[in-house]
């Protein structure tokens, strides 16, 4: 258990997988929590429920982190919705195309780094402006930016690359604020976007050392550690939770 009383926090992409996990534990060490979703009404607001239910603050926010406008916005929301300040963003939103390069149309080049690159760096700065020192950024990269295993990853990979450098740019500019900014690379969790059970697991389970998928629940402890006050020293760095993935 990390001591989150008293903060903060906005998980991107909160009503599934990854971000609905990390929106839970985080509520469970004593956070208020807002969480975003594109689509998800219904489960976002199922997220708000069981957060509640710890006796915690929940709030489920519309917004697209395909739109300049809306993820920032989101932040000001959930800042605004939760008293004013907000501690804790988790950059966890974000979509995977993969496939042959040629088969990768200009459209979804488009809208994968409108989510993955565009919504994070828009949403970083707009926590910037509202956090105070304690202030923690925690971006969801992928073992991707470290290992590319095989063909068909070029979009997905390049996108996820791209907040290794933001996150080392974000550390250098906030540090003297005492805000952190750090980077979690999941290897294959079993989530909505990748399925344990789905065609592409056998070939993943055999990259990792442990020989099985993660649950979204691995990838939230770390990233409660990164957001509380014992992860204080720690900023510009990258962690792995990837069962050996890119060992
Ligand atoms: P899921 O597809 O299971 O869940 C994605 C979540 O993000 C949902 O809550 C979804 O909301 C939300 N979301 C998707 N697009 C948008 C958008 N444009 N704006 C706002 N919210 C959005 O994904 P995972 O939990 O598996 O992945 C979470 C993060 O971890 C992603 O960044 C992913 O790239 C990364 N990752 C995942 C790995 C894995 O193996 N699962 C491995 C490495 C990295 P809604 O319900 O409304 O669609």
């Amino acid at each position: 258990e990390v001591d989150m009383r008293g903060r903060t926090a906005l998980v991107t992409g909160g009503s599934r997988g990854i971000g609905a996990a990390t929106a839970l534990r985080l509520a469970r060490d004593g956070a208020d929590v807002a969480v975003t979703y594109a689509h998800g009404e219904e489960a976002a607001r199922e997220v708000v429920r069981t957060i509640e239910s710890t006796g915690r603050r929940g709030v489920a926010l519309r917004a697209d982190s395909g739109d300049a406008a809306e993820a920032a916005g989101a932040v000001e929301r959930a800042a605004e919705a939760l008293g004013g300040r907000l501690d804790v963003l988790v950059n966890n939103a974000g979509v995977g195309v993969l496939g042959p390069i040629e088969t990768i149309s200009f459209p979804d080049v488009d809208r994968v780094l409108a989510v993955n690159v565009r919504g994070v760096y828009v949403a970083s700065r707009a926590a910037a402006g509202v956090m105070g020192r304690g202030g923690r950024i925690i971006t969801i990269a992928s073992c991707m930016t470290q290992r590319v295993p095989g063909p068909g990853g070029t979009l997905y990979a390049m996108s996820k690359s791209a907040l290794i450098g933001l996150n080392k740019a974000l550390a250098r500019e906030l540090g003297g604020r005492g805000i952190t900014a750090n980077v979690v690379h999941p290897g294959p969790i079993d989530t909505d976007m990748n399925p344990a059970d789905g065609p592409m697991a056998e070939g993943q389970i055999g990259l990792t050392a442990l020989g099985r998928f993660g649950s979204a629940d691995e990838v939230a402890s770390l990233v409660a550690y990164l957001a509380g006050e014992e992860a204080g020293y720690v900023t510009g760095a990258e962690f792995s939770v990837d069962g050996g993935h890119a060992a």
